[in-house]
């Protein structure tokens, strides 16, 4: 598929972007441009373009308004040393694209194609990837005695350009059907490190009331109706001072399953990193899995089995589950400080050395700081 760009394309100048680079914040600013793809039931994938960024035309009965047929994907494109652009297993995600694109009734978009949306948008707008800046905090001396509980790493290394390729149904009929015609976009939006300060470890919120997906239903795809379904149990967490929530099975709540946007993986005494299997109702992060890989290159021993709430708790009591942390593409790892329920606090008492130690190597091999032994990187510009 070849994209076709703006004659003339026009930028923002160089002090609108260092501006925004200062501070970028999460998904406020985007580039100049979109990549964008047609699609129609009669002529399948056609008019693939970058075009200038701006708000899109949609009709009042266009299907994605009322019956929420739209699918999303969440990655990065990273600056490295040397000045060129990287992202991270883009092929992971153009397959879970396809997943998603097909528990949705929604047209599969080929991974050449889905690379080549990326790809296309990242050339045109490179300029909006931010520089790599020299070191990172906990190189810089920021030191106020915090790294015992398990704060540091994160910083100055890690701003990124965040891509946010999605798909939604653009067919005016307010019919219950499968769209026949339907759009691909990516925009892209600079961002900070995701703990300016220093890996944060958080509260979360475990939810006993509201489920995020059932057996059955759509909790393996990337979709936007997942995401408003959780969004009463996150009003929820941040009533009880949690950022995130904690969600278990829909049948039994018994069972960990995930945080409403992140994986979670526990650390066990012994070496182990053990984390919920996916089974339909977990989304397949691609973080968790590089996790998982990483754990394994660090000496640990991943474990994908069913985790009980029950065994959590008695595990965190009796110091065989010393860490639990989430992670996603956005902050990587998340060390949880503590979870609270209705049931009370549970607190983890560990230093979060492991996860931090995972967390460095990751984004080290995102940087091209560290060996990228998994061929993991995808050159973008
Ligand atoms: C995107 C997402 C994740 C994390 O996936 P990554 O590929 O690691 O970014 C986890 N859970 C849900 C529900 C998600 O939507």
């Amino acid at each position: 598929m070849e994209f076709t760009l703006p004659t003339d394309p026009t930028f923002s100048d160089a002090a609108t972007i260092a501006r925004v680079h200062a501070n970028p914040g999460f998904g406020v600013h985007f580039t100049d441009h979109m990549s964008r793809v047609e699609w129609t039931a009669d002529q399948g994938w056609h008019d693939a373009a970058v075009v200038p960024y701006g708000p899109i035309q949609l009709d009042p009965a266009a299907a994605v308004l009322h019956y929420a047929q739209e699918i999303f994907e969440g990655m990065k494109a990273y600056r490295h040393g040397d000045g060129s652009v990287w992202t991270f297993r883009p092929e992971a995600n153009a397959a879970r694209y396809a997943r998603s694109a097909t528990r949705l009734q929604l047209p599969v978009l080929p991974a050449a194609d889905f690379l080549a949306s990326i790809e296309a948008l990242v050339r045109l707008d490179e300029r909006w990837v931010p520089a790599v800046l020299d070191g990172r905090s906990d190189d810089e001396g920021v030191d106020d005695g915090r790294c015992e509980q398990g704060h540091s790493g994160g910083g100055q290394g890690e701003q990124s350009l965040y891509l946010r390729p999605f798909m939604f149904a653009r067919e005016a009929y307010l019919g219950v059907r499968a769209a026949r015609s339907v759009t691909h976009l990516v925009i892209a939006s600079p961002v900070g490190p995701y703990f300016p300060g220093g890996v944060e470890p958080v509260d979360i919120w475990l939810e006993d009331e509201f489920s995020r997906a059932a057996p059955g239903g759509t909790g393996a795809a990337k979709c936007g109706g997942n995401y408003a379904a959780s969004l009463q149990a996150q009003a929820k967490a941040a009533e009880h001072g949690c950022s995130q929530v904690l969600f278990l099975d829909a049948v039994e709540h018994r069972w960990l399953e995930e945080l409403g946007g992140m994986n979670i993986v526990l650390v066990s005494a012994d070496g182990e990193l053990v984390t919920p299997e996916t089974s339909g109702t977990i989304l397949e992060g691609v973080t968790r899995s590089s996790v998982l890989q990483v754990g394994r290159d660090l000496g640990l021993t991943p474990v994908e089995r069913p985790v009980a709430w029950a065994e959590v708790v008695a595990g965190v009591e009796a110091g065989r589950f010393t860490e639990i942390f989430a992670c996603g593409t956005a902050a990587v790892i998340t060390p949880i400080r503590a979870i609270r329920s209705n049931g009370g606090e549970l607190v983890v008492p560990g230093s979060g050395e492991v996860s931090l130690r995972i967390r460095e190597r990751l984004v080290d091999i995102q940087y091209g700081r560290a060996e990228d032994t998994h061929g993991w990187l995808y050159r973008l510009a």
